[in-house]
C-alpha cells in the first residue's frame, strides 16, 4: 500500500529545518515548544496540503480526518472543546509561507466564537465586554478575510457606534455596545453575503483553512512574490493555535520585539508594546505603542523572563530575531519568532558582531549578508551640511536618501513614476493595498505606526527609504495634502526629502552624498581610523571575509586610465574588458569617418597611421595605472554606421545645404556612406570580427598599438601584462586569419624593439555557434571571455536594446522570467551553453582561462553560477566590483 502522507504536525513534531513543510511561521512555533518556551498548543497543516487544494481545488481527502484527531488532541490538552459552549476552546487560523510575507495573506483570530460560547467566554474570562468584543472581532475578520465582505462596512459601523456615544477609543465601548455591534455585524454578513455567520466552530475554521489556503493566490500575494523572488508553487502552511488573550484588561498586552536593532544591529531592548490589545493591533500600527523599555515598569516578572527568552532565542538561532509575544493576566506566552529581516548596514554590523561573540564563523558570516544590500551601502546619502528644511521627525524605519515628489495614493504613485518622476508615497498608514505604490515610490512617508508597522517592515524588505510615524505630519489622503506643523500645507507635486536612516523629513530637495563605504573603498576613509564609523569596519571585516574565501578572481569592465585606478581601489585584480571603441569617439571621431570613407589604400592608410599613436597612448596610460595586472584589450565590435551621422540629421544638412545652394560635397559622400553601411539588423551585421576581416588594416593597427605601448611599459620597468580579445567569433577560422596577422605584427614590434611581450591572444564567446563549437575555437584562442550580453540576446533572439522597453514588463507580469535574462543569467538555457563551452574549451586546452565579461559578472545570483561552472573571473563595472567580491565569497562558502 501506499505510504500514507502526513498532513498535519503537532507543535510539539516539527522542528526550526522544516520551513518547506511547515511554513516559516509552523517551523519555528515548533522550534519554541522543544525549546521548552511558553508556546501556545496548536498545530500546523502542511504546505504539501496546500499545493494539494491549489492544484485540485479540494482539500486531500485525509486531510479533515488528520485535523480532527489533532484538533482532539488539543482539545484535550486544553481541557476544553472548540466552541464549546459553557467552556469554549478558541484558536487562531494564520497563514504561513516558508518566507516570510508580511500582511500578504490572511489571519483569523477567535474562531470557535458563536452566539452561545460568547456566554461561555465571558463566564470563563470573567469578563463580559472582553467576550463580546472578541466576537465581534471575529466576524468582522472572517466577514472580511473568508466571506469577502468589504472590510469598511464594518470599520464604518464601529466609528458610528464610538460617534454614538461620543467616544474616540475602542476600549470605551462596553459590552452592551458590543453586543449591538455584533448584531450589526451579523446583518452585515447576512446582507452582503445573503447568508447567515456560521455557528458551527468546525465549520468556521475549515472555511478559514480554506481561505488561507485561496489567499496564496491572492493579488497582492502575488505581486510581493514576483517583487521579492519567491516562488509562487511553494504554497502555504497553516497554523491552527490556542488562543492567549492580550485585550483581557490593563495586565494583559501584545508586542513585538527584536532581539537587536534591525536598522544598527545594535543590541539592547528593541520593540513595541500595546496594553490590553489583541495581536494584528500592533503590526497593522492602529494605535500608538509604547516602546519596549517600558514593560519592565508595567509587568517587570513578564518583562524578564521575556529578555531571557530572547537571550535563549538568540543564542540558540545565532542570530538576530523578531518575535511576537501576548501577556495575557500576567503570563507570556510567544506567538512567533523569526530570524529577523533587517537593513543593509546591521546585516554587515551583525555578522561580525556574532563572529566576535564566537556565535558564527567566518563562512557562515558571509551567508548572512548579500551583494544587493552592500550595493545599497554604496548609495549616496544626504549632505550634512546642504542648508535644509527640517518640517518633522519620524522613526528611521528603512535607511536611504529618497526625494521625490509627494504622492497621497499607491495610483498617483504608481502612475507619475511611470511617467519618469521620482515620487515619495505619503500614507497616514500602509496596508498591503499600498504595495504597488510602494514599489514605485522612491521612498515611503507614514504619519502613524512603528518600526514594525506594515510599512516599516515592508519597506526595509523592499531596501527602499522609509520614515514612519511622524506624527506632527496631519495626512490627508483625501484632499492629497498634509499640513506641516507651523500650518503650512504639502501638495500632491510639491518635492520633499526623506531621510530613512534618521527619520527626518525636509521641504523641498536635499543634495546628497557618497556614502562612507564608498569613501572607504575609495581609500579616503580608513577602518581604524578615529572617525570611521561601525558600519565600515564591519565591511572592511567582510571584505577580508569574502577574499580569504574566494577562488573566483574578480577583474573589472574599464577603458581608461580613471575608472582603471578606481576599480584598482576597489579591489579590481585586472580589466577583463576594455571596450575601444570608447577610444573612437570625441575628436578622433573624424579620424574614424576618414577611415569609413577612404576611397583608396592610400588614404585609408593615413588615417590609419594617424589613429595608431592615439590608440597607443591610451594603451600606455591603462597599462601604467593597471602595472602587474591583466588588461584584456577588445578590439573594434561596433558596426560602423555608429561612428557617423545620424542618417535623418545628416539627410536635412543636405536637403537644406541643396537648398540655399552651398557647397556639401562632404556631407553627401557621408550621407552615401551611410547608405552603404545601413543594415537593418546591425547586431547581426558587420560588426566584432567581421569588421576586422573586411577593412583592412584595422585589426592589425590596434594590435600594433597594443603592442607597442606594452613594448614601450617594459622599456620603462614596467609591467604591463596586455591579452587581445577577439570579439563576435563564430568560427575558428575567423580567429585563425586574424591570430595569423596579430601574430605577424606582434613579432614586427618584438623585433624592432628588442622586447619579449607574451601577449596572450583569445576570444569573447558570445554566438552560439561560439559556444558550440568551442572545442574547436580553444585551438585558436589562449582565453575565452562570456559575453553574456550578447549571447542572451541571440539565444534568445532578444533585442538588447529593445526588449526591456518593449514586451519584458509583460513577461515578468505573466511570470515567464522572474527577473530579466539581461540581468541575471538565464542558467538553463544560456547558461547550459556557457557550460558546454567551457568543458569542451579545456578539454581541447587544459590551461584555457575563462572568465565573463558581460553584465553579469556583477549580478549576485549569476556570480554563483560562474564560480559553480569554474570560470577562473568574473568581470564587471568597477562600482560593482566590491559586490562580486563578496558574493565570490559567499560562493565559495
Ligand atoms: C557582451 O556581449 O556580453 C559584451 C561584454 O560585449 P558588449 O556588451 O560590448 O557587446
Ligand atoms: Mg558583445
Amino acid at each position: 500500500a501506499e505510504k500514507a502522507v502526513k498532513y498535519v504536525y503537532d507543535f510539539t513534531e516539527g522542528n526550526k529545518d522544516l520551513k518547506d513543510l511547515l511554513g516559516g511561521k509552523g517551523a519555528n512555533l515548533a522550534e519554541m515548544t522543544n525549546l521548552g518556551l511558553p508556546v501556545p498548543p496548536g498545530f500546523t497543516i502542511t504546505t504539501e496540503a496546500c499545493k494539494v487544494y491549489l492544484e485540485s481545488g479540494e482539500e486531500p481527502a485525509a486531510l479533515r480526518d488528520e485535523v480532527s484527531a489533532h484538533l482532539e488532541a488539543l482539545e484535550q490538552k486544553m481541557g476544553k472543546k472548540l466552541g464549546q459552549p459553557d467552556n469554549p476552546l478558541l484558536v487562531s487560523v494564520r497563514s504561513g509561507a516558508k518566507f516570510s510575507m508580511p500582511g500578504m495573506m490572511d489571519t483569523v483570530l477567535n474562531i470557535g466564537l458563536s452566539d452561545k460560547s460568547v456566554q461561555g467566554l465571558a463566564k470563563q474570562a470573567g469578563d463580559e465586554r472582553f467576550a463580546w468584543d472578541s466576537y465581534r472581532r471575529l466576524i468582522q475578520m472572517f466577514g472580511k478575510t473568508v466571506l469577502g465582505v468589504d472590510g469598511d462596512l464594518f470599520e464604518d459601523a464601529l466609528d458610528k457606534a464610538k460617534q454614538a456615544k461620543k467616544v474616540t477609543d475602542d476600549t470605551e465601548l462596553d459590552a452592551a455596545d458590543l453586543k449591538k455591534l455584533v448584531t450589526k455585524f451579523k446583518k452585515i454578513v447576512k446582507s452582503e453575503t445573503g447568508r447567515d455567520f456560521p455557528q458551527d466552530p468546525r465549520e468556521q475554521m475549515d472555511l478559514a483553512i480554506r481561505a488561507v489556503f485561496d489567499s496564496w493566490n491572492g493579488e497582492r500575494a502575488r505581486l510581493y512574490r514576483r517583487q521579492e523572488r519567491i516562488p509562487h508553487d511553494l504554497g502555504t502552511a497553516v497554523n491552527i493555535c490556542s488562543m492567549v488573550f492580550g485585550n483581557l484588561g490593563p495586565d494583559s498586552g501584545t508586542g513585538v520585539a527584536f532581539t537587536r536593532d534591525p536598522a544598527s544591529g545594535q543590541q539592547g531592548v528593541y520593540g513595541d508594546y500595546l496594553q490590553n490589545a489583541q495581536g494584528e493591533d500592533v503590526v497593522a500600527g492602529i494605535r500608538n505603542t509604547v516602546p519596549l523599555a517600558e514593560l519592565e515598569r508595567i509587568d517587570k516578572k513578564s518583562y524578564d523572563q521575556l529578555m531571557q527568552i530572547m537571550e535563549t532565542l538568540e543564542n540558540h538561532y545565532k542570530d538576530l530575531c523578531d518575535i511576537e509575544f501576548t501577556i495575557e493576566r500576567g503570563r507570556l506566552w510567544m506567538l512567533q519568532t523569526r530570524v529577523g529581516k533587517r537593513t543593509a548596514a546591521a546585516a554587515f554590523r551583525i555578522a561580525t558582531q556574532l563572529v566576535d561573540q564566537g556565535l558564527i564563523d567566518e563562512a557562515e558570516a558571509l551567508k548572512r549578508v548579500t551583494g544587493d544590500q552592500l550595493a545599497q551601502l554604496m548609495f549616496p546619502r544626504f549632505d550634512e551640511h546642504a542648508k535644509v528644511e527640517q518640517v518633522a521627525r519620524g522613526i528611521a524605519a528603512s535607511p536611504g536618501a529618497a526625494v521625490g515628489k509627494a504622492v497621497f495614493d499607491s495610483y498617483t504613485a504608481v502612475k507619475w513614476s511611470r511617467s519618469g518622476e521620482k515620487v515619495i508615497l505619503i500614507r497616514r498608514e500602509t496596508n498591503p493595498d499600498d504595495l504597488d505604490g510602494m514599489i514605485a515610490a522612491e521612498g515611503i512617508l507614514t504619519s502613524r505606526g512603528g518600526k514594525t508597522s506594515h510599512a516599516a517592515v515592508v519597506a526595509r524588505g523592499m531596501g527602499k527609504t522609509c520614515v514612519c510615524g511622524a506624527e506632527e505630519l496631519k495626512v490627508d489622503t483625501k484632499r492629497r495634502r498634509m499640513t506641516i506643523p507651523d500650518g503650512r500645507v504639502v501638495e500632491e507635486g510639491d518635492l520633499i526629502s526623506i531621510d530613512g536612516s534618521t527619520g527626518k523629513v525636509y521641504l523641498g530637495e536635499v543634495p546628497v552624498v557618497p556614502s562612507p563605504v564608498v569613501e572607504y573603498f575609495e581609500g579616503r576613509m580608513h577602518p581604524g581610523a578615529d572617525d570611521a564609523d561601525e558600519l565600515v569596519e564591519a565591511v572592511h571585516r567582510m571584505m577580508a571575509f569574502a577574499d580569504r574565501k574566494r577562488r573566483l578572481r574578480v577583474r573589472a569592465n574599464a577603458d581608461n586610465a580613471e575608472d582603471a585606478l578606481r576599480a584598482r581601489r576597489f579591489g579590481a585584480q585586472g580589466i577583463g574588458l576594455c571596450r575601444t571603441e570608447h577610444m573612437f569617439l570625441g575628436d578622433r571621431r573624424e579620424l574614424v569617418e576618414r577611415l569609413i570613407l577612404a576611397d583608396t589604400e592610400a588614404e585609408r592608410e593615413e588615417a590609419l597611421k594617424q589613429l595608431l599613436p592615439l590608440q597607443k597612448q591610451d594603451f600606455v596610460e591603462l597599462f601604467e595605472a593597471m602595472d602587474g595586472l591583466p588588461v584584456t584589450i577588445r578590439l573594434l565590435d561596433p558596426p560602423l554606421h555608429e561612428f557617423l551621422p545620424d542618417i535623418t540629421e545628416l539627410s536635412v544638412r543636405v536637403a537644406l545645404a541643396e537648398a540655399r545652394q552651398e557647397p556639401h560635397e562632404n556631407e553627401l559622400r557621408l550621407l552615401q556612406a551611410v547608405h552603404r553601411l545601413h543594415e537593418q539588423n546591425p547586431m547581426l551585421g558587420l560588426r566584432g570580427v567581421r569588421l576586422g576581416l573586411v577593412v583592412p588594416g584595422l585589426f592589425t593597427m590596434q594590435v600594433r598599438a597594443i603592442a607597442e605601448a606594452a613594448a614601450e611599459r617594459r622599456a620603462a620597468k614596467g609591467d604591463p601584462r596586455a591579452e587581445i580579445m577577439i570579439p563576435l567569433v563564430g568560427t575558428v577560422q575567423e580567429l585563425e586569419i586574424v591570430r595569423e596577422e596579430a601574430d605577424q605584427v606582434i613579432a614586427e614590434v618584438e623585433a624592432a624593439t628588442g622586447e619579449q611581450l607574451k601577449l596572450a591572444i583569445g576570444t569573447m564567446i558570445e554566438l552560439p555557434r561560439a559556444a558550440l563549437t568551442a572545442g574547436q575555437i580553444a585551438e585558436a584562442a589562449e582565453f575565452f571571455s562570456f559575453g553574456t550580453n550578447d549571447l542572451t540576446q541571440t539565444v534568445w533572439g532578444f533585442s538588447r536594446d529593445d526588449v526591456e522597453a518593449s514586451f519584458f514588463t509583460a513577461y515578468l507580469e505573466k511570470g515567464i522570467f522572474g527577473v530579466s535574462p539581461f540581468e541575471t543569467i538565464d542558467k538553463d538555457g544560456v547558461g547550459s551553453l556557457v557550460k558546454a563551452a567551457v568543458q569542451a574549451g579545456r578539454a581541447t586546452r587544459p590551461d584555457l582561462k575563462l572568465g565573463v565579461c558581460g553584465e553579469h559578472g556583477g549580478d549576485p545570483e549569476s556570480v554563483h553560477f560562474f564560480h559553480e561552472v569554474g570560470l577562473d573571473y568574473v568581470s564587471c563595472s568597477p562600482f560593482r566590483i566590491p559586490v562580486a567580491r563578496l558574493e565570490a565569497g559567499r560562493a565559495a562558502v
